[in-house]
């Protein structure tokens, strides 16, 4: 019982359920292309099929403001305001992806950023509509998923998810 209730204290442990997540967790989020166009279900099917199980997972509509802040790291690119519009422009699925070396992973199952330069069978070679509208979004390391999962996932929210039956 001790070595349980240990269990339990580190899983609801928010360092604690971090630590155990780097490494082996990725954000990934199904677009407003994407979601508008009635793929959602085909994509979350590509990714249990590619092996990836699906820890969190929530429909979002993002104000201007949260878009901005998602893609801060794009500030001053000349592709930012049309990015920062069409993140907010319609519905977008956010998740918390759990594979190993889930990041890289992720990223090789949705593609390249451009579609035409995607290869065959990537999510993004299937249902991306062009380098802007591209269907899903994916970490580029395990920091930026860290951050990334905490911007759309409260850690009650996760800790919930995974602990014991609720009262
Ligand atoms: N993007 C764009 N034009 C570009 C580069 C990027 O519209 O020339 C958009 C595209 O939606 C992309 C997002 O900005 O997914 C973030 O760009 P990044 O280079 O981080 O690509 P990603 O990591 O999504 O492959
Ligand atoms: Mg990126």
């Amino acid at each position: 019982m001790y070595v349980i209730n240990m269990w339990l204290d580190r899983v609801s442990d928010p360092v604690a359920r971090s630590m155990w997540m780097i490494g082996s967790t990725s954000f990934a989020m199904i677009k407003p292309d994407a979601v508008q166009a009635g793929k959602v279900g085909a994509i979350l099917a590509r990714v249990q099929e590619a092996g990836f199980e699906i820890r969190a997972l929530r429909m979002v509509r993002l104000s201007r403001v949260e878009a901005e802040a998602f893609y801060a790291v794009h500030q001053g690119r000349p592709f930012y305001a049309e990015l920062v519009a069409f993140m907010c422009s319609g519905r977008a699925v956010a998740m918390v992806l759990e594979k190993a070396d889930a990041v890289a992973a992720w990223r090789l199952a949705i593609g390249a950023t451009d579609p035409a330069e995607a290869a065959p069978g990537t999510i993004r070679k299937l249902f991306a509509e062009s380098k802007g509208r591209n269907a899903v979004h994916g970490s580029d390391s395990d920091e930026t998923a860290a951050r990334e999962v905490a911007f759309f996932f409260p850690e009650r929210e996760l800790a919930l998810l995974d602990g014991p039956v609720a009262g």
